[in-house]
């Protein structure tokens, strides 16, 4: 697969990233997927536990804006996805496939992961979810490690925000060897309802951080990693 090195981090380029993850479930190849935007970019710069998980990772995707100018202003062309869109087609298509694909939700809060689970349910009805928040305490994340071992899901979505989910995989991706493992951020709030994702008009204007800056006024301090991010980019 072609990469690219972004900040000295392995992106992978590809046209069609539902296929090449469809494909590893099939041959059960065990895989990681990192869906990488630019302010984990910026994270990864300062932290090496994140970067050697970005770097270990099978697939690495390109996710949002300030990646794709990245490679843009390097020659590279690549599409624009968004991370929630792949995991969405992703569920969708296994959940379609029935009971022989169960999939395993894990992260969120309370309450919110279930309501994601429901709202797949009721949109794919052959759907096969376990779920699990991501507040568990020791004894219950380790009866959830066992869960996962005797299930063996075909894709597991991790949703602890960056960078707990890709450690979390890293670490644990044994318990389901032939298993797709993806860090999937705060989709579980978007599935459960709890939050917006942005409207087209912001997704189609690169102006995604300005509404998620506007519904999380809190997370001013982790964004004033984009501008950085973005002069990186023209230099
Ligand atoms: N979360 C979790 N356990 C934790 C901390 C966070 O399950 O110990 C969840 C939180 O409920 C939210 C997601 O992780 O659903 C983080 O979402 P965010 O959009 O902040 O992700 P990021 O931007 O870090 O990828």
């Amino acid at each position: 697969m072609k990469t690219f090195s972004v900040l000295n981090l392995p992106v992978h380029l590809s046209n069609n990233y539902e296929e090449l993850i469809i494909n590893r479930i099939d041959n059960g190849e065990s895989t990681h997927v990192v869906t990488m935007n630019s302010e984990m970019a910026m994270m990864a710069q300062k932290n090496d536990e994140l970067a050697n998980a970005i770097k270990k990772a099978d697939l690495v995707v390109p996710d949002g804006s300030g990646i794709i100018f990245y490679l843009w202003r390097r020659g590279q062309k690549q599409q624009r996805i968004a991370g929630i869109e792949l995991a969405s087609s992703v569920v969708e298509k296994l959940g379609k496939r029935g009971e022989d694909y169960p999939i395993c939700f894990y992260g969120g809060a309370p309450g919110v992961t279930k309501k994601a689970a429901k709202a797949w349910l009721q949109k794919v009805p052959t759907i096969n979810i376990t779920y699990n928040h991501g507040y568990l305490s020791e004894a219950q994340l380790e009866a959830w490690c066992e869960t996962i071992r005797q299930i063996q899901p075909k894709l597991i979505l991790v949703g602890l925000g960056v960078p707990r989910q890709e450690l979390w995989i890293m670490n644990h991706r044994h318990l389901a060897p032939n298993a797709v493992w993806i860090g999937v951020g705060g989709s579980f709030d978007i599935w459960g309802e709890v939050k917006e994702r942005a409207p087209e008009f912001f997704c189609n204007n690169h102006l995604e951080w300005l509404y998620r800056l506007y519904q999380e006024p809190y997370r001013w301090k982790r964004m004033l990693a984009l501008p950085h991010f973005f002069l990186k980019s023209i230099f």
